[in-house]
């Protein structure tokens, strides 16, 4: 669980804080997390006496009525978290000061939109928790510089010396890299020919990649871009650049992202749509058609759930759905293929599994479904569900459907809450 400190002594400001931050980070799979509420020095001490590992960050008052200015943010980055000032204070020096500490940044409290920006940034604190850049430089000094700032921005950092490496370390699918900083002049394999290497791999919604330049380099930026870099930062750099151009890239990826998301799930579940299944399921089918291998599909839907919405109202059905969604998480692996059809219906592609184990897997999670208590305020309430399998070598999704559905009846049929496999 991610904790968020505010210190204001102003109860308005608080509130409106916790209000935007609320609102800008549900919904973005950031869900898990608490918001403390500080209203004088005294009181935010005793918060972090207790709380202080578990704090991801804090939006800091510099004037308490308890403590001397600036006082609440020396506590904070004393315990290393990071910090966004809100102040009236509107000074250059103090903002210099506070920067070298673990400040990230400062913002003059003057309208609604200062509170929006902090709400905003406090999201990016969070995402970045979660988000990986490799900084590619033959400098160690430079490679310091740039790994130094990205830590304090929360980034999780990876190194390498040259594109070589970087190739090396990108082939990694654990690694997750979502940006790259990248410097021109290096042995074996330079900065342009890296970015020109990565993109024929990754497209710019996937991966940023940014040029580190110094001022000689000026000529290869023009090229860095050309060749698929999003971006650029001189070197030395300075934090406050930085902080802006790898979150404003950041913020593009999230948006690609979104995008896609907005086509491909399903609002009420978050699991990917039919549209998707059919998508993705193409590319995998052919892929075990390719090697003369045996895919599965298995179509699962809620026994009599009419009677759930009848019973209890749509609302609850509707977490009674939301359900089905995480039973499935927890008892499918990452990389099988699960959509929501439509209703209380899912579909789920599975490859590299043995006819028995299909059919062990499915009598588990229908077990699972079984004896799972779906609770909603004071109603509690079980179902069950049928699943239909169609198992086989088979190059068309529409017929491994048709048979599934076959299975699913049969299953209705015969008295429900039973997994029936078909072979195709
Ligand atoms: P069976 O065991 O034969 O599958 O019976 P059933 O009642 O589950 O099946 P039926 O197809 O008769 O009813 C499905 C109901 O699901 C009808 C529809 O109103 C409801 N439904 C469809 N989509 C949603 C949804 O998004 N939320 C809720 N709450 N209900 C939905
Ligand atoms: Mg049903
Ligand atoms: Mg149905």
């Amino acid at each position: 669980m991610k904790k968020i400190l505010l210190i204001d002594d102003s109860k308005t400001i608080l509130d409106a804080l916790e209000g935007e931050i609320l609102r800008c980070i549900t919904g973005k799979c950031l869900n898990d997390f608490e918001i403390l509420k500080a209203k004088s020095f005294t009181e935010a001490s005793k918060i972090i006496r207790k709380e202080h590992k578990e704090i991801s960050a804090a939006v800091v008052d510099l004037n308490l009525p308890d403590c001397k200015s600036g006082q609440a943010v020396l506590l904070t980055s004393s315990h290393k978290i990071p910090s966004i000032v809100l102040t009236t204070v509107d000074d250059d020096n103090v903002k210099a000061l506070l920067l070298k500490k673990d400040v990230l940044d400062y913002t003059k409290k003057d309208s609604f939109n200062s509170i929006k920006y902090v709400a905003n940034f406090v999201k990016k604190i969070l995402r970045n928790y979660q988000t990986t850049a490799l900084v590619v430089d033959d400098s160690q000094i430079f490679r310091d510089a740039f790994r130094t700032d990205l830590e304090k921005l929360r980034i999780n950092v990876l190194e390498a010396k040259n594109g070589r490496e970087a190739l090396e370390i990108m082939d990694n699918p654990d690694a997750d890299i979502s940006l790259v900083l990248t410097d021109y002049n290096m042995p074996e394999i330079d900065g342009i020919e890296l970015t020109i290497k990565l993109r024929q791999k990754y497209d710019k919604d996937t991966l940023s990649i940014i040029a580190l330049s110094t001022s000689d380099d000026v000529n290869v930026l023009a090229d860095f871009i050309k060749e698929g870099a999003n971006d650029f930062i001189s070197k030395p750099h300075k934090f406050e650049e930085l902080n802006v151009r790898v979150h404003s890239n950041l913020d593009t990826l999230d948006l690609f992202k979104q995008t896609k998301d907005l086509a491909n799930k399903d609002f009420l579940t978050g699991s990917y749509n039919r549209r998707y299944f059919f998508e993705a399921g193409h590319a995998i089918i052919d892929k075990n058609k390719r090697k003369d291998t045996e895919v599965a599909i298995a179509t699962l839907d809620i026994d009599l759930f009419k009677k759930i919405n009848d019973t209890y109202g749509h609302d609850v059905g509707d977490v009674a759905i939301q359900e089905m969604a995480s039973i499935l998480e927890k008892s499918l692996r990452v990389s099988d293929l699960v959509a929501r059809f439509g209703g209380e219906e899912y579909c789920i592609l599975l490859e590299g599994i043995s006819r028995n184990d299909t059919q062990a897997l499915f009598e588990k999670i229908r077990g699972n479904f079984e004896n799972n208590e779906v609770v909603v305020d004071e109603i509690s309430l079980k179902y069950t569900v049928s699943i239909g399998i169609a198992y086989g070598k088979c190059d068309d999704i529409n017929a491994l459907l048709k048979v599934s559905d076959e299975a699913l009846y049969e299953a209705k049929d015969t008295g429900r809450n039973k997994t029936i496999i078909h072979d195709i």
